[in-house]
């Protein structure tokens, strides 16, 4: 048996299914949460998909995502609980507490950094998303699939690929992506949704934080912050900063992009690498987790404490991997 099947055998006939995927939800957690949730759904059980920070604008267009919950009912009970793209319960934020008690603990993530904890893991870092560990499972439930929950699972491998661009997408990445095509799903409306769908003032902040960017270590490290005060000024929100490090990461040279996000409890830090620089090592210096090439964390203290801590962490990285 596979990882998959003994997933779904596992989840098959519970009376209540509870779906968590991480806090500041991407397209992979949203996706791969909400088509497993559509599958139990489409089979008549009963399953709930909780996200603690909600789901951003740009992937409200995904079918079924007005279920979603950023709270969960006092007296409800649950007899599974599933952490998507969780490398541990925390990362599920304020809901992780929901889960204790409940008998059948599933694991499914593909972050390097996951602690390997529950009952039932499907855990591989190899999966370019965990849209692609989940559509076996999906497709134990749903041996047709339909456009809803294809489009579901092409917006994880999308926005989790690059659009299909990242050194990770490999053949079964895009045979995956071609049954969801031929299932219903659009590459071109789900890029267009997701990423061409921006309020003006996210271009406007785009431009200031590309405005302060700085070079480090010769060039090889290049980063950027917004702040509070760069938020009033555009009258954007945080999430609208998606696609600021993507900009820092495109720089020739470039091994190390950082973006120094100021928020009301921390500074969050999105870091992206190229070459060999692992960049969970660096988030994992100061208790965060992710990928080789995209992780992440939340530092304390003053924004200028965080950035000059995380360029030391950086620069020793950056020497580990030239030494070697
Ligand atoms: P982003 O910069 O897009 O928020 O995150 C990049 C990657 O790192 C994602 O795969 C995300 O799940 C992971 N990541 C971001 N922040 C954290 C964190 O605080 N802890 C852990 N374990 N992973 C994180
Ligand atoms: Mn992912």
């Amino acid at each position: 048996m596979t990882p998959a099947t003994r997933i779904a055998e596992a989840l098959r006939g519970r009376s209540h299914v509870l779906l968590l995927g991480h806090v500041s939800p991407d397209g992979d957690s949203l996706g791969s949460t909400l088509a497993l949730a559509r599958a139990l759904w489409t089979c008549g059980q009963h399953a709930t998909v909780g996200s603690a920070d909600g789901v951003p604008t740009m992937y409200r267009f995904l079918p079924g995502s007005e279920r979603i919950q950023t709270a969960l009912p006092d007296g409800a009970t649950y007899d599974a609980v599933v952490f998507m793209e969780c490398s541990s319960p925390e990362r599920a934020g304020a809901l992780a507490a929901r889960a204790a008690g409940v008998p059948l603990w599933v694991n499914i993530d593909h972050h390097v950094s996951n602690s390997g904890f529950g009952d039932l893991i499907d855990h591989d870092p190899a999966a370019a998303a965990v849209g692609e560990l989940v559509y076996p499972i999906v497709r134990e439930f749903l041996p047709t699939l339909d456009a809803g929950t294809a489009t579901c699972l092409l917006c994880a491998l999308l926005t989790d690929t690059g659009s299909f661009r990242y050194q990770s997408v490999a053949p079964g990445t895009l045979r995956i992506a071609a049954d969801l095509v031929a299932a219903g799903a659009s590459v071109a409306e789900v890029y267009e949704q997701v990423y061409e769908n921006r309020p003006a003032s996210a271009l406007h902040l785009l431009g200031k934080a590309l405005d302060r960017c700085a070079l480090a270590e010769e060039g090889r490290v290049a980063w950027t912050v917004v702040t509070q005060a760069m938020l009033r000024e555009t009258g954007a929100v945080m999430e609208d900063s998606e696609g600021i490090i993507g900009a820092l990461r495109g720089i020739a040279g470039v091994e190390v992009a950082a973006l120094f996000k100021e928020e009301p409890d921390g500074i969050r830090v999105s870091l992206r690498a190229r070459g060999r620089v692992r960049a969970h090592v660096i988030a994992g210096a100061f208790g965060g987790g992710g990928h080789a090439a995209a992780a992440g964390f939340t530092g304390h203290g003053s924004l200028d404490d965080v950035v000059r801590q995380t360029l030391e962490v950086v620069q020793r990285e950056l020497g580990a991997v030239s030494e070697s």
